[in-house]
């Protein structure tokens, strides 16, 4: 690259993975990271636990200062510092540096601007104690109001994996939750003996669950905070606190503004290589679409891993004007696990529901099994359903259990990744030893029940 070097815009995941993977690439060149919050370089994933007490402080959360990759890796971060207008066809990136307004140059662009919790505009929403949780700023703001005014009673709105671990997180606070979900599902497709086998858990640790009834609205209290949660059926709970997690969207407006191309995910489009339909400008992360090796189509599917590795890509083409570098991002299959009190529920691949839209001639088949040897203590049950094509291909899988859930699903992901058929899955050679599995492992199990099926 030229003397203008590498500009990132965004300075969590994506960002300063891209940064650091230009860096090794290209041990001279500038590289600048613009982020318009004043944090940087801390994992998001973990503020549901420090809400919880588990972790002492957001500060554990945050990985590497400015200090850092200034003094250590020669990487200009900037906080505080917004791009407000990308200029693909002049190289330039317009951004306000606190209040200074400047234009910067660059040889290659590297969007990684993640994305934004939705706050759908429901009558209260604005009021105190109402809350949304994306950023560190977010977690500060939600810490700093239980500090203050010691809520008893909270409610969550959503059961999508951040609405789950925050319903924990308030128990474990000792606030009374109620759990609100306007559908029949958690984390989007658990449905069936998955979903009821999670909502048992949660109301065993004190949460109550409603599924199927949608929030309306929020009334506040005479101080003004809010202190009611107002459902469609016409139900009305109290709630000190609120904490809305039905979802987030891609941030795209730079992007979509200098006229890169959108996908229809509503995620900047990109290549294999991060590249998007500008010259020179690249995007990783939360903020752009992947393919989804199972359907082979373009999905949005933001979460963490993804966004780091793909920011590994971007810098390392960005980095690179050797057309030779084989920095590809492969795609997702869509594996996702969650820790809901003392459950493990994780899912990879398609749901039914999800294969059949995509064109499927798809079925399932439930089996459970024991997680350790049935003679051995401490044993549990561990419920998996597996998605096949009428062939017997792999395209998803659900598991629920007490232990042994959140690696196991891996090995699916895997088969998933490499297209493998339930009869492959059940030819595995797996670790067995009585504390860790019965003889027969739930994968085989269940791989052996899906072919009996198909
Ligand atoms: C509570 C919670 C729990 C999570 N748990 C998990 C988990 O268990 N597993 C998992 O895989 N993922 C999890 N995630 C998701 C994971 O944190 C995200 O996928 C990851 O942070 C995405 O990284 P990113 O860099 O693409 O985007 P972000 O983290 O959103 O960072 C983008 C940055 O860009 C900045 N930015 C945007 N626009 C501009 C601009 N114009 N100028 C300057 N800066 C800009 C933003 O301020 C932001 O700091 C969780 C997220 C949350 C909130």
């Amino acid at each position: 690259l030229g003397k203008e070097g590498l500009v990132i815009v965004g300075g969590v995941a994506a960002g300063l993975a891209a940064a650091m993977e230009a860096r090794r690439a290209s041990p001279e060149m500038p590289i600048k990271v613009f982020e318009r919050t004043g944090d940087i370089s801390y994992g998001a994933c973990g503020l549901p636990y420090v809400v919880a007490g588990l972790i002492p402080s957001l500060e554990s959360l945050i990985l590497h200062t400015p200090e850092y990759f200034r003094e250590q890796h020669g990487i200009e971060v900037r906080t505080g510092c917004e791009a407000l207008e990308l200029l693909p066809s002049k190289s330039v990136v317009r951004v306000r540096m606190h209040v200074e307004k400047r234009e910067v140059g660059y040889d290659a662009l590297i969007l990684a601007t993640g994305a934004a919790a939705l706050c759908p505009p429901l009558p209260g929403h604005e009021l105190e104690g109402v809350f949304v949780l994306r950023h560190m700023r977010d977690g500060r703001r939600l810490l700093r109001f239980i500090e203050e005014t010691r809520p008893r009673t909270c409610a969550v709105v959503g059961a999508g994996y951040i609405g789950l671990e925050m319903a924990e997180a308030f128990r474990a606070r000792g606030l009374r939750a109620t759990l609100v979900e306007s559908s029949e599902t958690v984390m989007s497709a658990l449905g069936g003996r998955a979903r009821d086998i999670v909502a048992e858990e949660m109301r065993a640790h004190g949460v109550e669950v409603i599924f199927g009834e949608r929030v309306v609205g929020f009334e506040s209290n005479a101080a003004g905070r809010v202190a009611r949660v107002l459902t469609g059926s016409g139900r009305a709970f109290e709630a000190d606190l609120v904490s809305i997690g039905v979802g987030v969207r891609p941030e795209v407006a730079l992007a979509r503004d200098a006229g890169l191309e959108i996908g229809e995910s509503g995620a900047i489009l990109t290549d294999e290589r991060q590249r998007t339909s500008a010259p020179g400008v690249y995007a990783a992360g939360d903020c752009c679409e992947v393919l989804h090796r199972v359907s082979g189509r373009r999905v949005w599917h933001p979460l963490g891993q993804p966004a780091v590795r793909q920011g590994w890509v971007a810098g390392a083409n960005a980095a690179s004007s050797d057309v030779s570098v084989e920095a590809r991002y492969a795609g997702v299959v869509g594996t996702t696990v969650v820790k809901v009190f003392g459950l493990e529920a994780a899912r990879t691949g398609l749901s039914l529901e999800e294969a059949r839209s995509a064109g499927f001639d798809a079925a399932e088949v439930e089996s459970e099994s024991a997680s350790r040897a049935g003679y051995y203590p401490g044993a549990s049950k561990i419920y998996t359903r597996l998605v096949t094509d009428r062939t017997g291909r792999l395209l998803g899988a659900q598991m629920v259990g007490r232990e042994g859930v959140a690696q196991r699903v891996d090995v699916y992901a895997a088969a998933l990744h490499a297209g493998m058929k339930v009869e492959e899955l059940e030819r595995l050679d797996l670790a067995y030893a009585p504390p860790f599995a019965p003889t027969i492992d739930p994968i085989i199990r269940a791989a052996h029940a899906a072919m009996k099926k198909s």
